[in-house]
């Protein structure tokens, strides 16, 4: 993928004021698309993660002063419960974000007219919701490409965050995915372009491709998420095992770049709301919450303790900024 390069020339003054900086973000992913992962049958019903889940991940926020950011899947919006939710983040100085209106994990390979068509939708959604429209786009199941790209910025984004530099992840997903497509449901998930997946520095300004050897800058940053040495920080990693979950926090605080800590609802989420099945398939799951609560507090404490936590539109805003790149 022609975007994964870093372009940057840093000046000192920035470099050091970014590498204050770190991010929670949260990627409002509901049961039905984990159960669509797994093969499992629909559920019917509340969705645990986007009620119980995200109410635990606004009030550990609030506990912790820290304004994060929110990929929100904007059909969920159409559920008052959520949608209270979500506008209870925006009153407390959450980010609000957009993760796509239906959360396609085969978006990045649509036509730019569907592409288009979705984030119209999505960004009218969040807008109508909060008053405000969102700067910053994360696509369902880190799935990137060209045309995607093309479109978030047509649609007049300011910074995409759909980079986990992890190729650990990638080949871990594409088993999972390779193991289900021989039972009566397959996942719904997409293997993806590895290319999306490899280390990389960021964050960065993408370049565009165009006619022959030349290439343009693109009007948008790319926040990569956060992945030493290829292995992703993210809430499966912190809450679901302790001791890789503190030796990840610990290289990504040595990191010169700013850092984002990536949770899922999931992560916050008391396993006894949710069905059995799934917790069953889950290892996450099965990690008490008492537990999962106390692993994150300890990490959320240890990274406040050597870096600001700001959302991510203060970190493209920095990055955009005149000499930043
Ligand atoms: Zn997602």
């Amino acid at each position: 993928m022609e975007s994964v390069v870093n372009v940057g020339r840093w000046t000192t003054n920035l470099m050091n004021s970014l590498a204050g900086l770190a991010s929670l973000t949260i990627d409002l992913d509901g049961v039905r698309h984990y159960r669509s992962i797994h093969g499992l049958e629909p559920q019917k019903g509340d969705d645990p993660f986007l009620t119980q889940g995200l109410d635990c991940f606004l009030d550990f926020c609030a506990d912790f002063g820290i304004p994060a950011t929110l990929f929100v899947v904007t059909e969920d919006l159409q559920n008052e419960a959520i949608a209270q939710r979500v506008r209870r983040a925006a009153n407390e100085g959450h980010e609000i974000a957009c993760h796509s209106h239906c959360h396609d994990y085969s978006m990045s390979r649509w036509n730019p007219s569907q592409i288009g068509d979705e984030l119209a939708r999505s960004i009218a959604a969040i807008e109508g919701l909060v008053g405000q429209r969102p700067i910053g786009f994360r696509a369902p199941g880190y799935n990137l490409s060209e045309t995607l790209l093309d479109a978030i910025e047509t649609a007049g984004f300011r910074y995409d965050s759909s980079l986990l530099p992890s190729p650990a992840y990638w080949g871990a997903r594409g088993l999972v995915i390779a193991l289900k497509s021989v039972g009566d449901r397959p996942s719904a998930s997409l293997v993806g372009n590895p290319k999306a997946f490899l280390p990389q520095r960021g964050p960065f300004r993408p370049k565009r491709k165009t006619k022959g050897w030349r290439s343009k800058t693109r009007n948008l940053v790319e926040l990569p998420m956060t992945a030493p040495m290829g292995l992703p920080w993210i809430g499966t990693t912190v809450v679901g095992s302790e001791h890789l979950g503190w030796n990840l926090t610990r290289l990504a605080l040595r990191s010169h770049k700013p850092i984002d800590l990536e949770l899922h609802p999931i992560d916050v989420t008391p396993e006894d709301s949710v069905d059995a099945d799934l917790r069953r398939v889950r290892r996450d799951l099965q990690v008490p919450f008492v537990e999962r609560i106390r692993r994150l507090r300890r990490t959320v404490e240890r990274v406040a303790g050597a870096r600001r936590f700001v959302p991510l539109t203060e970190v493209a805003r920095r990055v955009g900024a005149p000499g930043a790149l």
